[in-house]
């Protein structure tokens, strides 16, 4: 499946029905922030607000992960965020094996038309998603595919176990220099 822009491929994914989470979903939740990001977020699916208004990380983990981006010192240009799966699974449950694999070929085209220079998984299921479950530690920067990749907590993990809250802070001060080599590369 190859499209030939990002507005292309977000119209397809609008309408997508290829899993039976269209039908329970209010509406696609596909992207936040820029078109052309260095750095891209990925998280693991909409919960009830995105769900409500279609923009990823809108809630609660939103304010999270805007705190996260606001430690790291990335202007607005500089990054976007998107999910493993596009349409919010009943009740907020974790996307299940199958339903990643249906949405697999929309994550994969959104990295490609995005292009970021670092990736940052935001928890487990983005993993799992993106190389398969457990195959990163958390703060290790690796390169997959010829692209950056790094493992990070989920915001809404942060919320539940606020003692990470401070290793993260911790992790994001001591890299500054990640922070500030990527985002300066467009
Ligand atoms: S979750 Fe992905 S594959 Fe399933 S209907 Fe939504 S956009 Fe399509």
């Amino acid at each position: 499946m190859k499209y030939a822009s990002l507005e292309e491929l977000e119209q397809q994914i609008s309408s997508c029905t290829r899993c039976p989470l269209h039908k329970t979903a209010t509406q696609k939740v596909i992207r936040k922030g820029s078109n052309n990001p260095a750095i891209l977020f990925i998280g693991e699916a909409p919960g009830k607000n995105e769900d409500a208004t279609g923009v990823p990380f809108c809630g609660r983990a939103g304010k999270m992960l805007d705190n996260i981006i606001e430690y790291m010192g990335l202007d607005d240009d500089k990054w976007a965020v998107i999910n493993t799966i596009k349409c919010r699974p009943p009740n907020n449950r974790t996307p299940n094996k199958k339903e990643l694999k249906e949405c697999r070929p929309f994550l994969e085209m959104q990295i490609e038309l995005l292009d970021p220079k670092l990736i940052v998984l935001l928890g487990n299921t983005a993993e799992a998603a993106f190389v398969g479950r457990g195959k990163l530690e958390w703060g290790k920067c690796r390169e997959i595919s010829g692209k950056k990749v790094l493992k990070l907590y989920h915001p809404a993990a942060l919320m539940y176990t606020r003692s990470r809250i401070a290793d993260q802070h911790q992790f994001i001060a001591e890299n500054r220099k990640l922070w500030e080599k990527y985002s300066k590369r467009r």
